[in-house]
């Protein structure tokens, strides 16, 4: 280490919210980890839609690294006819809880799945089935495996164009999810020993009389935190979803949700907390304590 290091090198860098191979993300554990290395990041939560299966093969990617791997997930879960995502940090992978809630998860996912091709062949668009699962390469499927498979066949130009066209509520290809609740992936978080928050906030196109009461809710059902920091948001966005944080009294998060590289969204990029909410990390402990000789405070 030079001195050159600005103070920037003496804060722990979160990013808790990024998916690889194990769902809809391009890297696979190892690559991912080796990229937040190379960015800087020091405490990375993998947290693939309804499944933990990346983890392993992270956290032992990163043994011996200046990063750590937090075990999380990203459950889909269903409220109030909008499919919120509640992503569980620091959770016991094998307890049976959060096991049999994703392994019911990923069931319906298979069965959504198949409705979509179905969907997708009397629309005249063939073999998504098959398409599809060539992208998700035999770990589990996504409407973004769909989409890719969509571009390649040059119905869009890209997965944004294909969402709008095919797959988003109202479209050809949407299949009405079927996902738990709320409630039930905070239960199975909390049994896992995790803490539940909600994700990205901002991009579920509620009105803010509709945002605040799901986060009411969420709250009110004993959620732990929201995300508040995100690389693509505006500083208006950030420390408005400060404030709700403050008011409804969640602790913050932050993540880029990264699934591939690409132009606009970096893991670690632009990752910090607005003063005045309290961190979902504060009772962690610093992977860097003891390197930079620092003792936890208990
Ligand atoms: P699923 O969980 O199977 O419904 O798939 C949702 C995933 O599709 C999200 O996690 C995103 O990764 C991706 N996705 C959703 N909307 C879009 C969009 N407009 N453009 C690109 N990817 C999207
Ligand atoms: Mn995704
Ligand atoms: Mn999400
Ligand atoms: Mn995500």
């Amino acid at each position: 280490m030079t001195s050159s290091h600005s103070t920037s090198s003496l804060l722990t860098l979160y990013d808790l919210h990024s998916h690889t191979t194990a769902s809809d993300g391009a890297l696979t554990p190892t690559e991912l980890v080796d990229r937040a290395i190379a960015m800087g990041v020091n405490v990375l939560a993998i947290t693939d839609h309804d499944t933990v299966a990346g983890v392993a093969e992270a956290q032992a990617a990163a043994q011996g690294s200046s990063l750590a791997v937090i075990c999380g997930t990203e459950i889909s879960t269903h409220w109030e006819n909008h499919e919120i995502h509640i992503v569980g940090l620091n959770i016991t992978a094998d307890h049976p809880a959060i096991e049999a809630l994703l392994a019911a998860q990923r069931e319906k996912r298979l069965v959504r799945a198949r409705t979509i091709a179905e969907r997708l062949a009397h629309a005249g668009i063939p073999d998504a089935w098959a398409g599809a699962n060539r992208y998700a390469q035999d770990q589990l499927v996504t409407r973004g495996h769909f989409a890719r498979y969509l571009v390649s066949l040059g119905l869009a130009s890209d997965m944004a164009g294909i969402f709008k066209k095919y797959l988003s509520r109202g479209k050809t290809g949407y299949v009405p999810p079927q996902w738990c609740t709320i409630e039930e992936a905070i239960d199975a978080i909390h049994l896992a020993g995790g803490q539940a928050v909600v994700a990205h906030p901002g991009r579920y196109q509620l009105s803010a009389k509709w945002l605040k009461r799901l986060l009411s809710h969420f709250a009110e059902s004993g959620g732990d935190a929201m995300e508040v920091a995100q690389c693509q948001q505006s500083p208006q966005e950030r420390t408005t979803l400060a404030g709700y944080a403050r008011d409804y009294q969640l602790l913050a998060s932050q993540g880029s949700d990264f699934h591939q590289p690409c132009a606009w969204i970096e893991l670690g990029r632009k990752l910090w907390l607005p003063g005045g909410v309290e961190p979902v990390w504060r009772d962690w402990p610093d992977p860097r304590a003891s390197e930079q000789g620092y003792k936890s405070e208990g």
